[in-house]
């Protein structure tokens, strides 16, 4: 004996329609239809543990790496943003610590370089104005 997976009504095994509520059979040896295998909960559960965990992105090292793109240092401003934006996608947390300390390394080096380049600019025109002519009337 069948059973409609419909309306639950029995009937004969082999039988394409139900003679209840007229629904298509789907004949499964007599048990009848069992409703959809739930999806396993452990394996939705699972799934966030398992993939990469999302990581904030490191705001106070891309605006750092920003500031030294504009005020000095393209290269190493860039190479700090890259790494910095590299880091938030990163596999596991040792590699998010290296890349997140070379962007710091780029950012310090364009840091100190663009104060660097700034000194030895005051320097230069305070030499020049010292040597000028018009110092000295
Ligand atoms: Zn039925």
């Amino acid at each position: 004996m069948a059973f409609c997976p419909n309306c639950g009504a029995s009937v004969e095994n082999g039988a394409i329609f139900c003679t209840s509520c007229g629904s298509s059979i789907q004949t499964n040896d007599g048990a009848p239809e069992t409703p959809a295998t739930p999806v396993n909960e452990e394996v939705v559960y699972n799934t966030p543990q398992t993939a990469p965990k999302a990581r904030e992105l490191n705001v106070a090292q891309l605006v750092w790496a920003i500031i030294n793109i504009v005020l000095c240092c393209m290269p190493l401003g860039v190479a700090g943003l890259v790494f910095t934006i590299m880091a938030k996608d990163s596999p596991d947390d040792a590699t998010e610590a290296k890349r997140l300390k070379n962007a710091k390394i780029f950012n310090i080096i364009a840091t100190v370089g663009g104060a660097l380049i700034v000194v030895f600019y005051i320097i230069y025109f305070v030499f020049l104005f010292s040597f000028s002519e018009y110092m000295y009337y």
